[in-house]
């Protein structure tokens, strides 16, 4: 069983799209009143829309189960209000939901949360809530920074976020920390903002106490880890100038990293610094980068390759890496009814 704890839906049908292209438009119009509006979208266009890419790759890669969760560039939470976030993060869901009932094998949901700038996150426990005990959905993507890459909320660890957390703890469910698009013209969406967002999570972990608060909460830090594992020296330091205890004590029971990175001497390293506890196999397809490496004639996010081809790993730390680990952080991931 290898399961990808890391994939979006962005393949959707265009109908998508189209509903959000007249959200937008709608908020530049001053007389705009949001209505949540329908999706007209058919099950045969959800099943052509996968069966082409995702489910085409899960079988040419030999993966079985995705972790499943709506493009995060397409989340935007730094568009709109409370009330179209709110209406967008439920079509997005929905949709979601659906995929995975139509490929039940396939397919498990996490849901993108109605964030939005300078708004609590405990706006967010409502839609969580509906993903999780009435759609059978086993996480979330909680994004650090709604401003689209200008940063200005609190930090994670920050008690802005505790509700949200709380209701996480409650529901069994983690996160993966997950920024969507960047309206900072410095930042690069998936080249800088994805990876400064994966890089600040970590560092504002390390600077709080938010595990003593919280000891079961979960989160995954995507693309590697962003900067992390290539600077764990730096981050052992810095946590021990500050008088914290080693990092393994201090964040590894909380903080998980995921495999989406795309050459094969980053993943040598990322499972020479990280214990194999902590990583969670995924490619993040069909995603940020598309295409094929010239160097190596396989497609960049192709990621399974990169782990089988690690030497010397033992049985049982690919066998962690691939599902076991999955199981742990998402504890809802065997909970629903699935011949898995
Ligand atoms: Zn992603």
């Amino acid at each position: 069983m290898i399961i990808d704890c890391h994939g979006h839906y962005t393949t959707a049908p265009k109908e998508l799209e189209e509903y959000r292209k007249r959200q937008i438009a709608g908020l530049a119009d001053p007389k705009y009143t949001p209505a949540k509006g329908t999706l007209d979208i058919g099950d045969d266009q959800i099943r052509e829309s996968l069966e082409g890419a995702q489910l085409k790759l899960q079988r040419a890669r030999g993966t079985n189960v995705t972790i499943f969760s709506p493009r995060a560039m397409g989340m935007g939470h730094h568009i709109g209000n409370e009330t179209t976030s709110r209406h967008w993060s439920e079509h997005c869901n929905d949709l979601i939901h659906r995929a995975c009932t139509l490929y039940p094998d396939n397919f498990v949901a996490v849901c993108q949360l109605p964030q939005t700038p300078g708004v609590p996150p405990a706006n967010c426990i409502a839609e969580l809530e509906r993903c999780v005990t009435q759609l059978g959905f086993i996480g979330c993507n909680l994004n650090p920074d709604p401003w689209g890459g200008y940063w200005k909320d609190p930090p994670l660890t920050d008690k802005w976020w505790y509700p949200l957390y709380e209701k996480m703890a409650e529901l069994e469910v983690p996160a993966m920390v997950h920024v969507s698009g960047s309206c900072n013209p410095n930042f690069h969406a998936t080249g800088a903002h994805y990876i400064n967002g994966d890089t600040t999570a970590f560092m504002q972990f390390i600077t709080s106490d938010l595990f003593k608060d919280f000891p079961t909460l979960k989160f995954i830090i995507p693309h590697g880890g962003g900067a992390v594992p290539y600077h764990w020296g730096r981050y052992r330091g810095l946590a021990q100038d500050m008088g914290k205890p080693p990092l393994k004590e201090l964040l590894l029971d909380n903080v998980f990293f995921d495999t989406c990175v795309y050459h094969r001497p980053r993943i040598e390293l990322l499972l020479k610094v990280i214990p194999a506890d902590n990583i969670l196999f995924a490619s993040e397809m069909v995603g940020a980068v598309r295409g094929i490496d010239p160097e190596t004639g396989h497609y960049y996010d192709d990621t399974k390759r990169y782990v089988d081809a690690i030497e010397g790993m033992s049985a049982a730390d690919k066998e962690k890496i691939f599902s076991g680990n999955v199981r742990r952080v998402y504890g809802r991931f065997g909970a629903r009814g699935l011949k898995r």
